[in-house]
């Protein structure tokens, strides 16, 4: 059975890279220097925890890592690092403020958001520069070709391409017809369709766990995507017993377990059977506070992913307006097709249809979903689920973020939830999400304190990601 399947990957890997027209893509978006030692001296540190800036620190950064945080030479000479440090670039901090790179913790990376009524090609390593752009030096892919993602990260790794640091899961485990198989035959042609049916693996009985788990761990993955939820509503979903069989054999694997919800009653489905992060915020239902309460207390995470929902609702009210950083960032061949009186096209997709039709009925909820969530300590982190039609990769995170604040989420929360939380989804000990000794030199130089002025994250000074300096060309 090995085998076929192999070839059915590659049949499919070679369709989704030939269909649909090229886009006319900015490919020189970024422009990067190799690894340096950096000197950063005299700046104020936001550290991705903390409600205060650790100020006037002198920062080393060599071999990709921050080595060294000390106060600055202008305030305590005798702990400074000494001027003759071996550091070809020194940038002066004074009245700035670093902070950790940004995570974006719910992408798809081989996609380029197009809509089905107009197929472009994915351009999977621009998506990749284009997170940088936006100054985000971590991604987790939830739900991608594992394999080629493998490869993607190697590449990276040995410097071939720029991008960021990804981690990632394989194809979703669903049961037969749910999430997201109905969806991704969607617009896919002859024979693609089929093929989903094979590749997205599926559950029927409980027994089935065990070998499912097992053979998905023979992939490239760092953590495992499981999906709980109707959408569109009326399609098949995982049953909680199905749920908490592979989430225990997961777990003694020992992988972490994100679960795609909609509904309240997904969320704590997936969360009595043992999942580490909810994939989705609860955008189908309206939340009782007595749920909320139980979901905020379980402390499972939540990547709310708000603006792709809101961008489907958009689409559906045939006013959709690409932002500013989509104008920067996205081909004309993808803006044109999905803004306003275009994008409604969605309404004559059946499928879609009913989707945003759920949303219709829902949204008027989501604001006091979340409201109720963070009444009782709930921990939201930012992930933005791009690259879907509306929500694209860098552009979308700054209106991830914006969504987050018009919702009531203080700026010190935001900033925590897409750094250090985002950091700790399924790492207990990431090197990556503070400004500490040790962790990746991944940080963002920023103008102004972030805490106070939260739109300071759109136009950082510099991007330090792994120890390579990002310039923006645009
Ligand atoms: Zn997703």
């Amino acid at each position: 059975m090995k085998l076929p399947i192999l070839i059915l990957a590659v049949i499919l890997c070679l369709f989704t890279r030939c269909a649909g027209i090229k886009g006319s893509y900015n490919e020189d978006i970024i422009s990067f220097s190799e690894k340096q030692n950096i000197l950063i001296f005299n700046v104020d540190i936001f550290n991705g925890k903390d409600s205060v800036l650790i100020k006037n620190q002198d920062v080393y950064i060599a071999d990709g890592r921050i080595q060294q945080i000390v106060p600055a030479q202008n305030i305590k000479p005798k702990d400074a690092i000494p001027k003759k440090i071996d550091a070809s670039k020194r940038i002066n901090g004074t009245g700035k403020v670093i902070m950790p790179g940004l995570i974006d913790s719910h992408v798809h990376l081989a996609s380029s958001g197009s809509p089905p009524w107009q197929a472009v090609r994915p351009n999977v390593e621009y998506n990749l520069r284009a997170y940088l752009y936006a100054g985000i030096t971590t991604v987790y892919e939830l739900a991608g070709l594992s394999g080629k993602t493998h490869k993607l990260k190697g590449k990276i790794n040995d410097g071939k391409i720029v991008g960021p640091n990804i981690y990632n899961a394989h194809l979703p485990i669903t049961v037969k017809g749910g999430h997201p198989i109905p969806m991704a035959k969607l617009g896919a042609p002859f024979p693609l369709k089929n093929l989903v049916d094979i590749l997205v693996p599926t559950i029927a009985e409980e027994e089935e766990a065990v070998p499912l788990i097992k053979k998905y761990t023979k992939n490239n993955i760092d953590y495992i995507k499981m999906v709980c939820d109707q959408l569109p509503s009326g399609i098949p979903e995982m049953q909680p017993n199905l749920l908490k069989a592979l989430v225990k054999e997961a777990h003694r694997l020992g992988y972490k377990v994100f679960v795609h919800i909609g509904s309240s009653e997904n969320a704590i489905n997936a969360i009595k059977a043992g999942a580490d992060v909810l994939a989705h915020g609860i955008y189908r239902s309206s939340l009782s506070d007595n749920d909320a309460k139980f979901i905020a207390q379980s402390k499972v995470p939540i990547i709310y992913t708000i603006s792709g929902f809101e961008n489907a609702f958009q689409f559906s009210q045939g006013k959709f307006i690409a932002s500013k950083w989509d104008s920067l960032l996205l081909p004309k061949e993808i803006l044109e097709t999905v803004s306003q009186s275009q994008g409604a096209k969605i309404n004559k997709v059946d499928l879609m249809n009913r989707f945003t039709e759920d949303i219709r009925k829902s949204r008027p909820f989501w604001k006091e979903n979340i409201a109720k969530l963070r009444k009782h300590g709930a921990r939201i982190v930012v992930g933005t689920d791009s690259t879907l039609p509306g929500t694209y990769p860098g552009s979308s995170y700054f209106q991830e973020i914006k969504l987050l604040r018009e919702y009531g989420l203080s700026n010190l929360e935001i900033l925590r939830g897409a750094t250090s939380y985002n950091a700790q989804l399924f790492l207990n000990d990431p090197d990556f999400g503070t400004i500490e000794e040790g962790k990746r030199a991944d940080l963002l130089l920023l103008s102004a304190n972030p805490l106070i002025q939260l739109e300071a994250i759109e136009n950082p000074e510099k991007i330090i990601a792994g120890g390579r300096i990002i310039e923006r060309n645009n």
